[in-house]
């Protein structure tokens, strides 16, 4: 079978891309070993992170490090065994973790965050998708002590820089607006105007109804390989259906570099696991998303009920679901609202991150017909439909409204 244009991986960035590149009159194939918005763009914190241009490589992280190391009731967990075995991928994390390089980057997602509305309203609208949001707007910050919001000030200068609108509460103010939050209040911070799912997988499904509606294909099936010659890429499906196009977009997320043959694997590709929790029966505990900075996790009300959202683990894809983690995240639940008992659900969730916090957009090294949409990080929900819209951009051979070099693959290679 023969396509202009092969995506690999229905999630948020690849569902996104393929409505921006259908959009060009292309003939799409979208694959996916899994059904859409299953993986990552699944169990997440929901929000339309437009805030989100702070990397987590911070300098604020070698004051923290021994605590977020050794406590028990740490947002972070690093398999020490896959740490050293991944050891470039460290240094190069903590490379840049200096003040200037959290500068620049800030700069860069910045840059791409500003694209949020242009690249997602477009595709809401298309697909019907509008319920998917909630009708508030605003997401919370909430600091439970001092240290932590002092820790964060630089941060919020540079939200504020690149023109989120932040408005400070007291603990009272804060808690006149959610009641149920029992932990101790230092300070809150409202991203004014900041958007929020209330279901971000049915968002996916609905972006692949509306495609494949529209005449585009969907497949269930897994690559194993491409081969790109000069003038097309030869698709290699695990059921053995050969499959050419003109151009290839890999957006496959957390697995991409199996995406062998395509150049992806020659990245710097790593995973930051996250893990969730549901109450199924808590959906109304609080009104919007609030972080709690220090946990590390957002509590955010959805269709589904109450999920607890976040923490990075650092231990690869093969290593199973982490029973301490669902632990933390349980403990924390009880501090926040009292004895909610037991979660409904849990789940173990795969961002795709590169050490410099900056995801890969643009032509593959192996072939000016393949192109890479993954490295999303924390902000990949609120980015798909911007990476769509340069996608589609590329593909067209049309200029991007920014200049794509600083997500370039070029700059590892
Ligand atoms: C706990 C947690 C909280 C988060 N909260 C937020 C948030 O609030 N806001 C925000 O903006 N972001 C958030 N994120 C990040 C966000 O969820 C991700 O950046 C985003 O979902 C990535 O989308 P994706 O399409 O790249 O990847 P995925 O959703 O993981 O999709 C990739 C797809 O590619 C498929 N695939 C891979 N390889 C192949 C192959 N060889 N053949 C076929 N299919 C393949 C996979 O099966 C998968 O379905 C959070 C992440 C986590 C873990």
């Amino acid at each position: 079978m023969n396509y202009d244009v092969v995506i690999i991986g229905a999630g948020i960035i690849g569902a996104s891309s393929a409505l921006w590149v259908q959009q060009d009159r292309k003939r799409v194939l979208l694959l996916d070993g899994r059904s859409p918005g299953s993986a990552t763009s699944y169990g997440n914190a929901c929000t339309i992170a437009t805030y989100g241009c702070v990397p987590i490589n911070s300098p604020s992280i070698y004051k923290r490090l021994p605590s977020l190391l050794f406590s028990k009731d740490s947002p972070l967990r690093i398999d020490w065994w896959y740490a050293i075995s991944h050891l470039p991928w460290q240094l190069a994390f903590l490379r840049n973790c200096s003040a200037s390089r959290m500068n620049e980057i800030s700069a860069k997602l910045a840059a791409l965050l500003e694209l949020t509305d242009a690249g997602m309203d477009p595709l809401v609208q298309r697909s019907s998708a509008q319920k998917c949001f909630a009708e508030q707007r605003g997401i919370y910050y909430v600091f439970s002590s001092a240290k932590g919001y002092d820790a964060a000030r630089k941060e919020t200068e540079l939200r504020r820089r690149y023109g989120t609108s932040v408005v400070e509460f007291s603990s009272f103010e804060f808690r006149e607006m959610e009641p149920n939050i029992r932990i101790p209040i230092h300070r809150a911070l409202l991203f004014e105007g900041a958007r929020f799912l209330r279901d971000p997988r049915k968002l996916v499904e609905q972006y692949v109804d509306q495609f494949t509606k529209d005449g585009g294909t969907f497949k269930q099936s897994c690559v194993s390989r491409v081969s790109p010659d000069p003038e097309s890429v030869s698709v290699h499906l695990e059921d053995g259906t050969p499959i050419s196009c003109r151009k290839l977009i890999v957006a496959g997320g957390a697995w991409s570099k199996g995406v062998v043959g395509s150049g992806a694997e020659d990245l710097p590709l790593d995973t930051e696991r996250g893990y969730h929790i549901l109450f199924k029966s808590y959906g109304d505990l609080v009104e919007r998303p609030v972080a709690w900075v220090e946990g590390g996790f957002y509590t955010t009300p959805m269709d589904q009920g109450l999920r607890l959202a976040g923490t990075v683990e650092l231990a690869g894809l093969k290593e199973k679901h982490n029973k301490d983690r669902i632990g933390y995240l349980t403990r924390s639940a009880h501090k926040l609202f009292g004895d909610i008992g037991q979660p409904d659900d849990t789940w173990l969730g795969f961002r795709s991150t590169f050490p410099d916090a900056l995801p890969v957009i643009g032509v593959s090294h192996k072939s000016n017909n393949i192109l890479f949409a993954f490295g999303h990080q924390h902000v990949g929900l609120t980015l798909g439909g911007a990476t769509g819209k340069i996608i589609a951009d590329l593909v067209e051979g049309r200029e991007p409204p920014i200049d794509l070099r600083p997500y370039s693959p070029a700059r590892f290679l």
